[in-house]
């Protein structure tokens, strides 16, 4: 015990006033999970200003093994960054851009830069960095990468994962790996940096990474389009895509239920349509030429779609001010949802040709195991990517609607299941998902899972109790 007490004065020293939070007010923020489904404890928050520092604090660590969650923005919904004791690391003081390389189209950042201060970056050296999500005012690129978060250009510019080059990790044995390459091209054995991305810091440390940077946009056309069922929907979505194709960067579907939630609860949210439809379809088209003729590649679809019945009605912004009114209402939902009552919610995948067999079959589940439950599915659908949430009967009581969680979830896995689809397309395994993760990984792919953590964390100091239950 004494011992343990000596190594948390000696990571103070090494951090210094500025990295140390130990007082109870202090540590509060840093306790619970942004949609306060875990609460944790630790003995401090240690916010190193370096790498260096970060390494001497798992070296500590390691020493004496003390348990180290890491944390960036601590926007995660999976319960990822909650602590088991031990410390807290949070990266937020290695926020520095170190370089941005506009020829090699490379930025090489810090993991706690904030994701929307990247973005800002990028676009003043004239490049796109693009990622993009609700978030971003507050999650880090470290936590980007390590959750392998999705957002609404995924369709056109893949997860983090895909968007990554390189990355400089802190190993759980306090060894630095110095991985900040900026090639296109490495065929030099295995690809290291992929192991990190999406280990929900049960791996190491992310101190900094090398990203991919895009062409900025010049053009940008959005659309909103109703449409009679999700079948509509999802033929609509396979012709604009055939017709744009890498200029379609985000096709997301709304429910109207999600839509009603928004215009009751949200300030700013405008119904473009005269009529209420039961689904709508927000289509964005960008292309780095200005001359690209987006608009009449939208129009000459929707067209074809009024005429064919899938589309009932469509409104193409005409102003930078109008694509923000169409995007507000999507964004709106999640947080209109919140004043509906509790949510069951669902981050769920399945191939696209599979999303409506899955929104069929799995509405009829959940309503027939929750009568008067008002199903709220919505989201990323040009991935296959749906937030299947399940918003509290109107004369429910609270507590009882959420302890039906796990066994209403038990019911919607076995159908992914045996539709091949994924019960975390975005937000991780982390705390929640942790006993659900054996019903979709293989044996041979759990035991090969377990046998890097234990190659790479042997006394599993690094995020234990995250991902796997050991
Ligand atoms: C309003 C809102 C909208 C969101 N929208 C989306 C969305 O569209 N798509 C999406 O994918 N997610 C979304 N999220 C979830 C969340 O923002 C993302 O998962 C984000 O990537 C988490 O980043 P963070 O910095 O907050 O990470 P944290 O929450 O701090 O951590 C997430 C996980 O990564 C680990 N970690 C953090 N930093 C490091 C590091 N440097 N090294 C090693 N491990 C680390 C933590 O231990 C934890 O397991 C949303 C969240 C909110 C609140």
């Amino acid at each position: 015990m004494n011992k343990k007490i000596n190594v948390i004065e000696a990571i103070r020293e090494v951090v210094g006033p500025a990295g140390w939070i130990d007082d109870d007010d202090g540590k509060e923020p840093y306790l619970k999970e942004s949609r306060g489904l875990f609460r944790g404890d630790c003995a401090a928050v240690v916010r190193p200003a370096s790498t260096a520092e970060t390494a001497e604090v798992v070296r500590l660590c390691a020493k004496a093994r003390i348990p180290i969650t890491p944390q960036g923005g601590n926007t995660g919904h999976v319960g990822g960054g909650v602590p088991n004791g031990g410390i807290i690391l949070c990266t937020g003081r290695m926020n520095r851009i170190r370089a941005i390389d506009p020829l090699n189209h490379t930025m090489t950042v810090e993991a706690g830069c904030i994701l929307a201060n990247l973005q800002k970056a990028a676009s003043d050296a004239d490049c796109l960095f693009p990622l993009s999500m609700a978030s971003e005012g507050s999650c880090q690129i470290g936590g980007n990468l390590s959750s392998n978060a999705g957002g609404i250009a995924v369709l056109r510019y893949g997860n983090t994962r895909e968007l990554v080059m390189g990355v400089e990790v802190v190993l759980p044995d306090g060894r630095i790996w110095d991985g900040l390459r900026g090639l296109r091209k490495d065929n030099t054995g295995y690809d290291l940096k992929h192991l990190f991305v999406g280990a929900e810091g049960t791996l190491g440390i992310i101190t900094a990474a090398v990203l991919k940077l895009f062409p900025l946009p010049r053009a940008r056309e959005t659309a909103l389009a109703a449409a009679p069922d999700l079948d509509s929907i999802l033929e609509l979505f396979k012709r604009v895509r055939d017709r744009a194709g890498d200029t379609l960067t985000g096709f997301e579907m709304m429910p109207r239920i999600g839509v009603e939630f928004a215009l009751r609860h949200m300030p700013g949210v405008i119904d473009p349509f005269a009529e209420a439809h039961a689904h709508y379809a927000l289509i964005e088209l960008t292309s780095p030429r200005p001359d690209d003729p987006l608009r009449a590649t939208l129009e000459t679809v929707l067209a074809e779609a009024l005429e064919t019945g899938f589309v009932d009605d469509a409104v193409v912004a005409t102003s930078e001010t109008q694509c923000d009114q169409l995007w507000r209402i999507r964004e709106s939902i999640p947080e209109a949802q919140k004043h509906e009552g509790a949510s069951i919610k669902n981050d769920i995948s399945v191939p696209i040709s599979r999303i409506a067999e899955f929104m069929a079959r799995a509405r009829e589940l959940v309503e027939h195991e929750i009568p008067g439950v008002r199903l709220c599915a919505f989201g990323h659908v040009g991935d296959g990517n749906i937030h299947f949430n399940l918003t509290q009967p109107l004369d429910a009581e609270r507590e009882e609607f959420v302890a039906k969680w796990q066994p209403i979830n038990r019911k919607v896995n076995a159908l992914l299941a045996e539709l091949g689809g994924s019960i975390s397309a975005e937000h991780g395994i982390g705390r929640l998902k942790m006993d659900q993760l054996a019903e979709f990984r293989s044996d041979v792919e759990l035991d090969v899972m377990q046998r890097i953590k234990r190659a790479l964390d042997p006394d599993n100091v690094m995020n234990p109790g995250k991902l796997f239950k050991s």
